[in-house]
């Protein structure tokens, strides 16, 4: 019986489309992984920015004490000596550059303390998102191990049916299967082809009364069944 073997193929091929997209779904849900590992190459970016700027803050508070040792130095001869222009000129870069450095120094403190701040922000979401990902990755494991067992399952079972088929009528099956996405089948309603609503000539319900029928809709191809009583020949 081709129809009956078609048949049970078209159900086992839905099966399988469900579960694939089920699959499909589970594997969506490792997204959350993938995120919490971009989180983390942000967060070691920021540690490598915040380890620079700090840097740069002892750079310049260095730089700071030279200069502030210098003007004590110069401010201190300019007291015991005689007024010098060189002398006086020289205190007045090193006052503007001191102000200067402080100022730069502050607004390094202010950036390294923003910075610190958003690495600890950063840490707390990962620290939840790593704390609900370890919850949540084996359940999606355990899920992905069974939809992959019931695959195989059914794909065993599809291929023990299909076996059951000539190659040319499997092929046929398949081919209309790809076609009509997953609908190889139609039904007769009303006399009509249930799925393109074709009115059916009366040979096609002919060829349904001979062994094993194999009949296709004369518009859309798909193998038709008798679906209800009332859609029999004598209607
Ligand atoms: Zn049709």
């Amino acid at each position: 019986m081709r129809l009956r073997i078609f048949t049970q193929l078209q159900t086992i091929d839905q099966q399988l489309a469900a579960l694939v997209r089920e699959r499909d779904e589970v594997l969506g849900k490792f997204a959350e992984r993938d995120r919490l590992r971009g989180l983390r190459e942000a967060r070691r970016n920021l540690a490598t920015t915040l380890k620079h700027e700090r840097a740069t803050s002892s750079d310049l508070q260095w730089e700071l004490e030279d200069v502030e040792l210098r003007l004590r130095t110069v401010e201190e001869s300019e007291r015991d000596g005689p007024s010098d222009p060189l002398a006086a000129r020289e205190l007045m870069v090193l006052r503007e550059r001191a102000a200067q450095l402080e100022e730069q120094v502050l607004r390094q403190f202010e950036r390294i303390a923003e910075i610190e701040q958003l690495l600890g922000e950063q840490e707390q979401t990962i620290e939840g998102q790593a704390h609900a990902w370890t919850e949540q990755e084996p359940l999606l494991q355990a899920q992905i191990e069974r939809l992959g067992q019931a695959l195989e399952a059914r794909q065993g079972q599809r291929q023990q049916v299909a076996a059951q088929l000539q190659p040319s009528a499997l092929e046929l099956y398949d081919d209309l299967q790809r076609r009509h996405r997953g609908t190889a089948l139609a039904p007769i309603r009303n006399r009509q082809c249930g799925a393109c609503r074709a009115r059916l000539p009366a040979a096609v319900f002919d060829l349904l009364a001979t062994p094993d029928p194999l009949v296709r809709c004369p518009r859309c191809g798909r193998v038709l069944y008798m679906s209800e009583p009332d859609a029999s020949p004598a209607a």
